[in-house]
């Protein structure tokens, strides 16, 4: 089958790659929709971060070259003796998080911090950018009737919004201010509207990203290369927002962020960063202010388990793909249309769906 494997910095080859075999616990997922994401991008132009090179990572076994994706939904089409609860024609979405079940953090069930945090798709076992891919059923989370086949692909980036608006604490009617609107921003923003946010800030460059943040749920639209989004934030809230994202990973809105929330409030930071920032302390000290981090999500089906809640809100309606997705492309063109596209500074491209 062919796939798109990463080999190094700017190195991603389209080539092919055997289809594995079938476990007793494993089921074959034929991929129908697989996002390209920032983690993506980071991994071809400034990588490896999660990709593990050399030493194999611990939970895969995998080293580079690895085959790469892990947004994505498919159709189960084939089954291992010891599954139960799956069977061929089930449509699924993949949770790809890789943990140990072993260390701290995974024993109290917060797997998706372990202390050897991977993902299908970045660490190895495999990858959406691929016809098929063979993962252990726990990772197959069923998307049920009422989600089509192809949102299922945001399923990922939806909860890592929902993790992150969710670990924010924000109750109903709390101003919030989203700094960067890519596809997680977007998530952000849909899922501090459907949390029950009052107005939403975002800040934004690009016009496209700021209007389709307009359609996700957002009210108050600044453009920072025209407007001082601080001024402009606290002015608008009589000394900032309640809760603050900063989901860019640059300085600039990094310190944005912080210097947006109003004393006692709270600044979550869902990037991955390529670099270190400076930041004055007393920004954080003086009024309070509360900063945490925040990464993935709980992958599982369950109703407790942000994957479940992604899935039925996304079949009841209360969250809405399309303002995230741009473009459809094959995986042939997955390097110039999807990579070099979404690094292009002038582009217009929020999600862009690979169909391989
Ligand atoms: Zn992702
Ligand atoms: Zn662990």
């Amino acid at each position: 089958m062919q796939a798109a494997v990463w080999y190094g910095r700017r190195d991603i080859r389209v080539e092919e790659r055997a289809a594995g075999e079938v476990g007793p616990t494993d089921v074959r997922v034929e991929v129908d929709t697989c996002g390209i994401c920032g983690s993506d991008l980071h991994e071809y132009a400034a990588g490896p971060i999660f990709i593990p090179e050399g030493e194999p990572h611990p939970v895969s076994g995998e080293a580079a070259p690895i085959t790469m994706g892990h947004e994505f939904s498919g159709v189960v089409s084939e089954v291992g003796e010891s599954v139960t609860d799956l069977a061929a024609g089930d449509p699924v979405a993949i949770n790809p998080i890789l943990c140990c079940g072993e260390c701290r953090q995974c024993v109290e069930g917060n797997y998706h911090i372990c202390d050897a945090i991977g993902f299908i798709g970045l660490s190895g076992g495999g990858g959406g950018f691929a016809e098929s891919v063979v993962v252990d059923a726990q990772h197959a989370v069923p998307l049920g009737e009422d989600v089509p086949l192809e949102h299922g692909a945001l399923v990922e980036p939806l909860s890592v919004g929902l993790h992150a608006v969710r670990r924010s604490g924000i109750r109903a009617g709390d101003s919030v201010a989203v700094f960067g609107c890519g596809p997680i921003g977007l998530s952000v923003v849909q899922c501090a509207r459907a949390a029950g946010a009052g107005r939403i800030f975002v800040s934004e460059p690009r016009d496209a990203r700021r209007e389709r943040a307009a359609d996700a749920g957002a009210s108050d639209l600044v453009d920072p290369a025209a407007t001082d989004a601080v001024d402009h934030v606290v002015a608008a809230t009589g000394g900032g927002v309640d809760a603050a994202f900063e989901v860019a990973g640059i300085e600039p809105t990094f310190n944005a962020a912080l210097e947006s929330t109003r004393p006692s409030g709270t600044v979550t930071v869902v990037s991955i960063w390529e670099e270190g920032v400076t930041m004055h302390p007393n920004t954080v000290v003086l009024g309070e202010r509360t900063l945490t981090g925040t990464l993935a999500y709980l992958g599982g089906p369950r109703a407790s388990e942000e994957y479940g809640m992604v899935v039925d809100m996304l079949a009841d309606g209360t969250l809405d793909p399309d303002p995230l997705v741009t473009d459809r492309i094959g995986l042939d063109d997955i390097v110039d249309d999807g990579f070099e596209s979404l690094l292009d500074e002038e582009s217009d491209q929020v999600k862009i769906f690979v169909k391989p």
